[in-house]
């Protein structure tokens, strides 16, 4: 079985539901609210264990109960959570109101996901054992650097989703053998609205780049000249998008793992995002892999 570990953050979705959203000093009330399991990091590692692979999540939750309900859901989808560290204080949480258009505020407290600032005695030993390291930006760069030099060191692939969109040191490109940005963190890294050539621009910096571009798929470069793989996302009906990036990543990096070609494992993160759409919530949207197998054919 394939080996994912993953060094990101651990969130608890806080999501008021309403008509519109307050303005500054106005109090609403509001129709509904939720409380939803994400941050990238755990949305990713519960993609790849759905996907069929061993997953170890590397990160920290507060010692509250969102600490305690987050470890569960990740444990639930037979993430291993012996690397995930309980620290003292609250867990992340992301504050969201979402308004009857579909447009939302966030407010995100990294709180515990801010203590990740360096690898855990034993977190390098398990990177060292994995077939792919997943990476995201809501823990602290210093962090998510020193995961991608152990990766490196040991020969592990490094996959980093780069958001929240922010620029990256050239220590961290360095380290990084595949950058998978939406249309957004690509034009924001590289100033470049089309996607075509903001990736060939970032394979200055990176051997390989997959840009996902919601409903029309993703797109693939790479230094080794071939050309770019446009890969077209299965026309469905989305309810819900959010988290499609992130199960698109998770799966992606199983796929690669278990040595799938690049374009029959793009088909596959493509199938598995494209069944997440179709149902509401993050995390709990993401397919197995019985179901991304029976899209996938
Ligand atoms: P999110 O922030 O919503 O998790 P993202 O912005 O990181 O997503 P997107 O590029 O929107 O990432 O989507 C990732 C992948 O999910 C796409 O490449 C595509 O394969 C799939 N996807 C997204 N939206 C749709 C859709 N409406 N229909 C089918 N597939 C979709």
């Amino acid at each position: 079985m394939t080996h994912i570990a993953v060094l990101g953050s651990t969130n608890m979705d806080l999501v008021a539901y309403v008509e519109k959203a307050p303005q500054r000093g106005e109090t609403v009330t509001g129709r509904e609210f939720r409380t939803i399991p994400g941050g990238k990091g755990a949305n990713q590692a519960i993609a790849a264990a759905r996907a069929g692979a061993t997953v170890s999540m590397i990160g920290a939750v507060g010692n509250d109960p969102y600490g305690t309900q987050l470890r569960s859901t990740l444990e639930h989808s037979g993430v291993d959570t012996d690397h995930l560290r309980t620290v003292e204080g609250p867990s992340g949480t992301a504050h969201i109101v979402v308004d009857d258009e579909g447009g939302n505020a966030i407010v995100v407290i990294p709180a515990a996901n801010g203590t990740v600032d360096h690898l855990a005695p034993g977190d390098e030993g398990l990177i060292a054992s994995a077939d792919a390291l997943l990476l995201q930006l809501e823990i602290p760069l210093k962090a998510v650097v020193a995961g991608a030099e152990a990766a490196r060191a040991h020969g592990v692939r490094t996959i980093l989703t780069p958001a929240p969109a922010q620029p990256l040191p050239p220590e961290l490109l360095a380290v990084t053998d595949l950058l998978l940005p939406n249309e957004y963190e690509a034009t924001t890294l590289t100033g470049l609205s089309d996607p075509i050539a903001a990736a060939r621009a970032l394979l200055d910096q990176v051997p390989a780049v997959v840009v996902t571009l919601g409903a029309a798929g993703s797109l693939y470069v790479a230094r080794d000249g071939a050309d770019p793989l446009a890969v077209p996302a299965p026309p469905v009906t989305a309810v819900d998008s959010t988290g499609a990036g992130d199960t698109f990543a998770g799966t992606l990096a199983v796929a690669l793992s278990e040595e799938r070609p690049i374009r029959e494992a793009l088909h596959w993160a493509a199938a598995a995002a494209a069944l997440s759409v179709q149902r509401p919530g993050a995390s709990a949207s993401m397919p197995y892999r019985s179901e991304i197998e029976k899209q996938h054919n």
